[in-house]
């Protein structure tokens, strides 16, 4: 056993065996003549969160950090030195062309057998952490009579299934006042499509329609196009408000909680068995970052992803405008030529998006981002690409596509943390990580939300909102692998049904469902 490290020993974190830059990370930073374990002594004041050469680095030579180039010494800095803007000269900027493809592949890691957890396993094959009644709505204008129908579902019919742990009413704001023909229209509408085919929800699925908006039920679930398991159909069953057979608001009440209960029957049949941890399907995403994110708990993750691929599990990371910046180490990664080409086409889109919105892809960094140690761009994003770990990429998803294989995955999503969740829950998530250095009380009804803090000081603070603390790498007291290996184990027993923070709490975030189309 070590001995306790003090609060004041000099500590920095190493990402990489190759980088020759590492992060110091004590409070208020380090003075000059600062001496770590090993001997290296810093020849000026180094502020915390910020990079300290570990050896001398030439005039010209690459900064590796990540175990990638983020940048070229632009003078001859010894040992010791503070790499910051001034010193470091960035990368030539990231264009799409003439990207590295599949350069950087590692001999596929050795498989992690063994590890199962207790899942709802359904009857295509996939896996549920949870057995939950999903109401999908086709408009917003419906949202208030489901809002009422859940609240008494939960009050006179859940208790009567025991085995069923929630009713959520899918609701979102699209569906009618939007040009449902335009190209763009097909990502809104098939993001609900395949929330309602997740996981969680055991292929029972139910609609509330108003009648008249643009969004039909066929629409939205065109003839035989889904699995749906109801008593052995094909499609959803529908409660219509405007239907004839309504007369009053309780006749649409009534007929929401016959269909609804008519589901608990089928869903109560569900139980948990052993399942192995391929089953797993896990969304990383990160907000409310701070200079942290990507020295304590981003990397954590990304070593939690690296046992979960190892496991044959899923993995997505996605977060486009925080990754793109960092294409050609996401390119050089890719499995195939062909992933690579996706992933060059999902950021090409993007960057097309924001360009007719009038805004290019703010990825220069911050004053606050200098601040906090970030010299430029590909640092930054490296520190979101991160939580990807060091997989192969297998494939890519399109926003709001299902996912049809398993690995390591970029699925394409805004950034915002409500639509990026969101989007994973259509691609078949079953547990979502949430990485967060300010704090936020995240939370998705529909599926565990494990939250992970960068920092002590967060997780002391919010001791009953945060799931792991990784803010012990930065304190001595926890290493990556530590933290990761931890992480692996909270996820394999949150996906058996223990309950995370933002579950006790019943803490959930709105779907918010990504339309690049026009409203009307
Ligand atoms: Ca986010």
């Amino acid at each position: 056993m070590m001995p306790p490290t003090s609060a004041a020993t000099p500590r920095y974190i190493l990402m990489h065996d190759n980088d020759n830059v590492a992060i110091v990370v004590n409070d208020g930073g380090l003075p000059a003549g600062a001496v770590f374990d090993g001997g290296l002594t810093l020849l000026e004041a180094v502020p915390q969160g910020h990079k300290v050469a570990l050896r001398d680095v030439a005039k010209g030579e690459a900064v590796i950090r990540y175990n990638v180039t983020i940048g070229f010494a632009a003078d001859d800095l010894p040992a010791g030195s503070w790499l910051n803007e001034q010193n470091v000269q960035m990368p030539a900027a990231r264009e799409l062309v003439n990207l590295p493809i599949s350069t950087r592949l590692q001999p596929p890691a050795e498989p992690l057998e063994g590890y199962t957890f207790q899942g709802f396993r359904n009857p295509d094959g996939s896996v549920g952490t949870r057995n939950i009644l999903a109401i999908t709505t086709t408009v917003q204008c419906v949202s208030g009579v489901v809002e009422f129908a859940v609240k008494r579902i939960k009050e006179e019919l859940l208790p009567k299934y025991p085995n069923v742990d929630d009713v959520v009413g899918l609701e979102h704001t699209y569906g009618c006042g939007v040009a449902i023909d335009a190209p763009g229209a097909m990502i809104p509408i098939r993001t609900l499509r395949n929330i309602t085919l997740n996981p969680n929800f055991g292929g029972q699925a139910m609609v509330v329609s108003l009648g008249c908006e643009k969004l039909q039920p066929t629409r939205l679930f065109p003839k035989g196009s889904i699995p749906i398991q109801n008593g052995g159909g094909t499609e959803p069953a529908l409660v219509c408000l405007q239907d004839a057979q309504h007369v009053g608001f309780m006749s649409m009440i009534d007929s929401i909680m016959k269909q609804a209960e008519s589901n608990l029957v089928n869903l109560n049949q569900r139980q948990r068995e052993t399942v192995p941890a391929s089953e797993l399907v896990v969304g990383v995403q990160c907000g409310g970052s701070d200079a942290f994110s990507g020295v304590t708990a981003n990397p954590a993750v990304g070593f939690a992803t690296d046992l979960l691929v190892r496991a044959g599990a899923t993995v997505m990371f996605s977060e486009t405008t925080e990754v793109r910046d960092g294409i050609d180490q996401l390119t050089s990664r890719a499995a195939t030529p062909e992933v690579a080409d996706a992933m060059i086409r999902e950021m090409a889109w993007y960057d097309n998006y924001l360009q007719r919105g009038g805004v290019d892809r703010s990825a220069n960094t911050t004053p606050g981002n200098k601040k906090g140690g970030l010299s430029n761009i590909v640092e930054k994003a490296m520190g979101s690409i991160v939580k990807s770990g060091s997989s192969a990429i297998s494939g890519v998803l399109s926003p709001g596509e299902k996912l049809t294989q398993k690995g390591l995955i970029y699925a394409a999503t805004p950034a915002s943390d409500f639509i990026c969740g969101t989007l994973q829950l259509a691609a078949g998530m079953n547990v979502h990580i949430f990485t967060t250095g300010r704090g936020t009380p995240y939370g998705l009804a529909e599926v565990p939300v494990i939250k992970v803090a960068t920092r002590n000081d967060l997780a002391n603070r919010w001791h009953d909102l945060m799931d792991i603390n990784a803010g012990r790498i930065a304190s001595g007291e926890a290493t990556i692998a530590d933290v990761g290996w931890e992480m692996f184990q909270l996820v394999l027993d949150v996906a058996s049904g223990r309950e995370t923070w933002a579950e006790k709490w019943k803490l959930h975030n709105a779907l918010v469902l990504f339309n690049p189309a026009p409203v009307t």
